[in-house]
């Protein structure tokens, strides 16, 4: 028997593909993403309508309770009815906070459209941008919510032509981010428009909103005196029951997004890189039930007592118990478990879920957000979805210790799940340095890692450090070529370093799924090193074979690629990962006897060589920069212009809103501890600012040598930086 009145009606709905709409919510922080959503669920009957704004259905865990941000992506599946005909809304949540970007990108893969939600005091934010951007890269087609007009009715009393000219500036502020994101196909086709219902004004606290057909039909005019009256004598309840907000934005949905069957013929072109004119591919762009099971996870999570729980998009075919699939990622065959559609924090088991809906599948372990699911008959013929593009990279570290050595075990399966989880954080275990360290794109993101990782943890007692800046050492010309021998002396590799090209380091930025997906791209932008090309490390480095008929080389293969790796894990300043590296295996002499080539000896030798050409040329210690945008009543200007500068920041660019002073700028990581409470003391809490992930920049020199001589001092290392003839036992001019 179903948990909820609407669950059979929505398994009906689930076969009329063209009734179907895939949505998601996104927003800058605290435009009022929640606050609507929960207004939506009480329309879907999952949410008392007493309680919502308070009860914040989808934050449904406790610590994102307690902090008021959205951190997991849940997923709901709700009805709407407009004129005779009944509608399935899938409403994938997308958290708003920029520290989670990752989850934003991951989502929208699961989605036709979104409901861009826009407060109208603040107008459009840098993460208004951030995620705007990112959705019309993924071909997901966006509508706008303006948000909080109460604001400027009852607290700054602006008249009719004021809020008509602010509506018209966001607006049109909204339609520049599509004219200047969008693909030229959608341009102008996805210009919002209020005469088109693809924009709606309300107040999701309130909970009222209209498009202007609404408005017509209930005679509201723009600029309306009815509502200004009612906030005038007090009686904006009524307007939640003439003017229902769910009810504009859902119509709204259901006029303006595609379905899947519209929408998979011009978004499977772009996500995924397969033979469209194969089954699969034509499945995939007619939305097929009857095609082969093709699906695509958007989110995972291991959730206590049940195992990993996947949820996804399916683009053709049905998913049913029992059904045998294959993973394309992990390269592996499972049985589907359970089948489950989402109805907020519960799920509801079903017989099967079709082409075009959001599945939650269990019992496969090794599924990860960015997996594609096929069934077993189509595993022949298939290919991943393109990779989805992560903005964020890790920039900042904590270290994490068992108080209880004999603890160690369980940490790392805690560690484990917590990166399961979010594919944003980097966890890694250094058995050898005793190191356990998880690493994340800001202060707020790694705390609460830290706070799952002690949920998880049960009674394990942590040690956990202060967070601190991710750093990367690199070269900005090429080095000397430099021989190293083996320990034992038997075997001699020639190795250079030079700096990455700049167009391959641009290909490396663009990520991919896998580290042979990476290889694949690089591969095909440089025919000419396709043979030659040995590895690719996650830190964006590159390994070339160049070496002419040296015997037993492909022997010792596998163990050169492994000192490359471990050479770019650990760079000659101060053991940073190195970055922008190609890396030459110039000439080579290998012993005949494979018991004095073996691995240890091989990995060695190229690790020093690495290290050793890199230091004949001092290398660069490079430091992570945040863009950051700070929102403050001008009054607060100077001050916030004066942290920002004191902790090494650049300001870019002033703008002005209304009271208020935008400054766009950049700051290093490293300079951002603490900053939240000095800007929050000196502006009395009204300075509001917010960071994205930016680039990597060289440490200037007059501080690079403090910080090296810091991490060298914390990682137990000698004070001096080494000298290449520590590694190396012959450096000459690079070879022609
Ligand atoms: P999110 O970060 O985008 O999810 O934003 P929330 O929904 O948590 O809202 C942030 C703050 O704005 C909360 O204090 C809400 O009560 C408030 N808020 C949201 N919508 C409105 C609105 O329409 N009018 C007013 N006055 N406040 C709102």
């Amino acid at each position: 028997m179903p948990r909820f009145r609407q669950t059979k009606e929505i398994l009906k709905l689930m076969e009329k593909k063209e009734r179907i709409r895939n949505i998601g919510i996104i927003a800058h922080i605290d435009h009022g993403k929640t606050t609507m959503t929960d207004s939506l669920l009480v329309e879907a009957g999952l949410l008392p309508s007493q309680i919502a704004g308070s009860a914040r259905a989808l934050d449904y865990l406790e610590e994102e309770q307690r902090r008021g941000i959205t951190i997991k992506t849940a997923n709901i599946s709700m009805l709407h009815e407009m004129g005779d005909l009944s509608y399935l809304i899938n409403l994938v949540d997308t958290p708003g906070h920029v520290d989670f970007t990752g989850k934003v990108t991951r989502a929208l893969r699961a989605v036709d459209g979104v409901v861009v939600v826009v407060d109208v005091v603040e107008e459009i934010m840098a993460q208004t941008e951030t995620v705007t951007r990112q959705a019309l890269e993924e071909r997901v087609k966006p509508v706008l919510f303006i948000n909080k007009v109460d604001r400027l009715l009852s607290e700054l009393r602006l008249s009719p032509r004021e809020i008509q000219t602010k509506f018209i500036r966001v607006i049109g502020d909204f339609n520049n981010l599509i004219e200047l994101y969008g693909e030229p196909e959608f341009k102008k086709k996805w210009r919002v428009d209020p005469a088109k219902g693809s924009v709606v004004f309300g107040s999701a606290l309130h909970g009222w909103g209209f498009t202007l057909n609404i408005a017509d039909k209930k005679g509201i005019k723009f600029g309306d005196r009815d509502i200004m009256d009612a906030y005038k004598n007090g009686k904006h309840q009524a307007l939640s029951r003439s003017i229902p907000l769910h009810t504009a934005i859902l119509d709204m949905v259901v006029k303006n997004i595609p379905s899947p069957v519209e929408s998979q013929k011009y978004r499977v072109p772009k996500i995924w890189k397969g033979e469209l004119d194969s089954e699969v591919g034509r499945a995939m762009l007619n939305c097929d039930d009857k095609g082969p099971t093709v699906m695509c996870i958007t989110n995972a999570q291991a959730v206590p007592g049940e195992g990993l729980v996947a949820t996804g998009r399916l683009f053709s075919g049905s998913v049913k118990e029992g059904d045998k699939i294959y993973l394309v990622g992990a390269n592996k065959e499972y049985s589907v478990k359970k089948v489950s559609l989402y109805m907020s924090c519960f799920k509801e088991v079903v017989d099967r879920i079709s082409a075009g809906n959001i599945a939650a599948l269990d019992g496969l372990d090794l599924a990860r957000a960015g997996e594609t699911i096929v069934d077993v008959a189509s595993r022949q013929a298939m290919m991943g979805f393109e990779s989805i593009k992560y903005v964020s990279e890790p920039v900042m570290t904590i270290a994490v210790e068992p108080k209880n050595p004999d603890d160690l075990p369980h940490l790392i399966e805690v560690m484990n799940r917590v990166s399961i989880e979010d594919p944003n954080l980097v966890t890694t275990a250094d058995e050898e340095t005793g190191q356990y360290l998880i690493s994340g794109i800001g202060e707020l993101h790694l705390e609460i890692a830290k706070n799952f990782l002690i949920q998880y943890s049960g009674k394990l007692e942590l040690a956990v450090s202060n967070p601190i800046a991710a750093y990367r050492e690199s070269i900005l010309q090429p080095g000397a070529v430099v021989m190293a021998r083996s320990p034992n002396k038997r075997n001699k590799f020639w190795v250079q370093v030079e700096p990455l090209e700049s167009e391959v380091a641009a290909l490396m930025d663009r990520g991919g799924f896998t580290e042979e997906m990476v290889r694949e791209q690089i591969a095909d932008a440089l025919p000419e090193e396709k043979e030659s090309l040995w590895a690719v490390d996650k830190y964006k480095n590159l390994l070339v074979d160049l070496t002419q008929n040296v015997e037993s080389i492909n022997e010792v293969k596998d163990s050169v690629i492994s000192g490359f790796h471990w050479a770019c894990r650990n760079g000659p300043l101060c053991e940073e990962p190195m970055t922008g590296l190609k890396v030459k295996l110039v000439d080579a002499h290998i012993h005949g006897d494979p018991l004095k080539r073996e691995s240890t000896q091989v990995v060695r030798a190229v690790s020093r060589a690495i290290l050793g050409s890199s230091l004949t040329v001092k290398p660069v210690l490079l430091e992570p920069v945040y863009e950051i945008e700070v929102s403050t009543p001008t009054e607060w200007f100077g001050t916030c212009s004066r942290i920002m500068i004191q902790r090494r920041g650049k300001i870019r660019a002033t703008e002005q809103k209304g009271g208020l002073t935008i400054i766009k700028g950049q700051i290093p990581v490293a300079e951002t501890f603490g900053l939240s409470a000095e800007m929050r003391s000196a502006t009395s809490g009204h300075a509001f600012w917010q960071f994205v992930s930016g680039h990597w920049q060289k440490v200037p020199e007059s501080l690079a040598a403090k910080v090296i001589k810091q991490i060298r001092e914390r990682r137990g290392l000698p004070a001096e930086i080494p000298k290449p003839e520590m590694f190396v036992d012959e450096i000459s001019l690079p070879r022609v």
